[in-house]
């Protein structure tokens, strides 16, 4: 009986590559309070894509107070708070000083790339991988066999981790004098906010580095051997939810708040839909496209180029997810914005159903490459088709429809690897909100679509994790029964049927995008 209880409040801070975000709940997961800044991105060089800590940091205290203000609230009445955060970007810092070697290296930086490219042609990297393959006919183990179809990508942090001990000087010469410390964005986090008290990371973002093995569930002896790795400059690796994290300083908020949860965007956002059962799908369409599906206690070795995460380890819970990632979606929507295309994103949807169709225009959504299941990083974007009748309303279609194609193919990929039947997706980020691209990935993959009222899921997702560990939430049936589902979208055959040739001849226009940049 809540009435009679005090009620509890769950701050949630959520750092994504575009936002940062602090959400504060009641024990109903109603959103009592939110405050929203911007991350500020810098490009020093073509392909760098850095975050300055210390601006980082005065939005991250920022936010907090505001969400704070907001609610009418003090450090002190928070019950508890969790961090998710972008995967994969990182920094490296003195152990002595505290202070950073360099900016954070964001997961969308490029400084890697040559050295990407060159390990994933080497000869050492493919004898590598042959003999992970003769080890997997040998021992049959999955984990072998994830090994040898393994390649670099620039969204891990692996290289780019190499490229800097190869390249700042000052970092160099701190992992001689064991002075190196690395973390990843929530490790810095946490790091700064107990001031300097824990150095750590949970399983879901040391899983997202790349060089951490799913299998053993430790970092990857292989990856500090090749690349000169100190194991003494990594994070301990914990729980997603537990009293590890400690609390904040005093200092920052006034009085302490303690730190239940810590765990990656994605899977955050698993937990904030629910997604507890093998076989769950959710579908987060923000900057990016992720798909994830639970699939239990075991990684998932994929050969079409779906990644192996591990979702969150809670005492003797420990889930893995597939994951298929696109990585361009509100990033196309914001260019064909700022191009001029249309007012708002909010009016796109009604702007494309305006027309029967895209007058045979189409968009190939390549601006960071194609992920699966083409796997080309070297393809160009483009409009195809364009006639004298083309209009603006045409070309936003094609674009929606575009990032609705990219989806349901990575909905094939998962579909034709895993085993589960699925029947609903559970659907998030800001492009969710369109009923458009909403409709059309119910029609093309056949299957449900369910909408949130709202839907920011990852920091809900930490909410339901610090809640749960603190026992204000007493089981994932009752976080379940909590959902606010807003819209559905039912899927309609005769629509997928009246596709078909359309979607063929945008697979024929993406093929000619291949290793355009080779
Ligand atoms: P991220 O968390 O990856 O930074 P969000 O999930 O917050 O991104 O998505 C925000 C983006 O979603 C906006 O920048 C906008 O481009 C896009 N967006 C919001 N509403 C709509 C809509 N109705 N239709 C299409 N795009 C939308």
């Amino acid at each position: 009986n809540t009435k009679i209880m005090e009620e509890k409040y769950i701050l949630s801070l959520d750092i994504g590559t575009t936002t940062i975000r602090a959400f504060i709940y009641n024990s109903r997961t109603e959103i009592v309070s939110k405050a929203v800044d911007h991350v500020i991105l810098h490009y020093p060089q073509p392909g760098y894509v850095e975050i300055d800590p210390d601006e980082l940091w005065n939005s991250v205290v920022d936010v907090v107070n505001n969400a704070l203000q907001g609610a009418k609230l003090t450090a002190g009445q928070i019950t508890a708070m969790g961090i998710s955060t972008q995967r994969s970007t990182f920094i490296t810092w003195s152990r002595e000083s505290g202070r950073p070697f360099h900016r954070f290296i964001t997961w969308k930086d490029l400084r890697a790339d040559k050295l990407v490219k060159h390990w994933n042609e080497s000869y050492l990297w493919k004898l590598i991988k042959v003999g992970a393959y003769v080890l997997f006919m040998v021992s049959r183990s999955k984990r072998f066999k994830a090994g040898s179809v393994f390649k670099f990508s620039n969204n891990q942090t692996t290289l780019r981790l190499y490229w800097a001990l190869l390249n700042v000087p000052e970092l160099k010469s701190a992992v001689e004098n064991n002075d190196a410390m690395f973390g990843t964005l929530d490790s810095w986090l946490l790091y700064k906010m107990t001031d300097k008290k824990i150095h750590m990371s949970d399983v879901s973002s040391a899983s997202a580095t790349g060089f951490f093995d799913p299998f053993t569930m430790q970092w990857a002896g292989w990856a500090m051997s090749l690349f000169g790795i100190s194991p003494d400059m990594l994070p301990m690796v914990v729980d997603t939810a537990g009293d590890h994290f400690t609390s904040t300083a005093p200092a920052i908020w006034g009085q302490a708040i303690p730190i239940k949860s810590c765990i990656a965007d994605q899977t955050a956002s698993m937990w904030g839909s629910c997604c507890f059962e093998v076989g769950d799908v959710k579908l987060t369409m923000g900057t990016g496209t992720f798909f994830n599906i639970n699939t239990g206690g075991s990684p998932h070795a994929s050969v079409s180029g779906l990644y192996p995460v591990v979702g969150w380890r809670l005492g003797p819970e420990l889930v893995f997810s597939a994951e298929g990632a696109n990585n361009d979606t509100a990033s196309i929507i914001k260019w064909a914005h700022n191009l001029g295309l249309f007012e708002n994103p909010e009016d796109t949807a009604d702007i494309a159903m305006s027309v029967p169709d895209s007058d045979g225009v189409f968009f190939i959504p390549a601006f960071s490459g194609l992920g699966p299941p083409y796997n080309d990083c070297t393809a160009a974007s483009g409009f195809v088709g364009m006639k004298p009748s083309t209009n603006k309303a045409h070309l936003v279609r094609a674009v929606l429809e575009a990032i609705a194609f990219r989806t349901a193919q990575l909905y094939d990929c998962v579909r034709k690897e895993t085993n589960y039947t699925f029947s609903t997706i559970r659907m998030d980020g800001g492009v969710s909100n369109n009923d458009f691209v909403a409709q059309l990935v119910a029609d093309l993959t056949g299957l449900k679509v369910e909408r949130p009222t709202e839907v920011e899921m990852s920091s809900l997702g930490c909410a339901h994790l610090v809640g749960l560990h603190l026992g204000i939430f007493k089981s994932k049936e009752e976080l379940t029964s909590l959902r606010k589902i807003g819209s559905v979208f039912t899927p309609r055959a005769h629509v997928k049927k009246s596709y078909d040739i359309t979607i063929s001849r945008w697979e024929d226009a993406v093929k000619r995008m291949f290793g355009w940049y080779n």
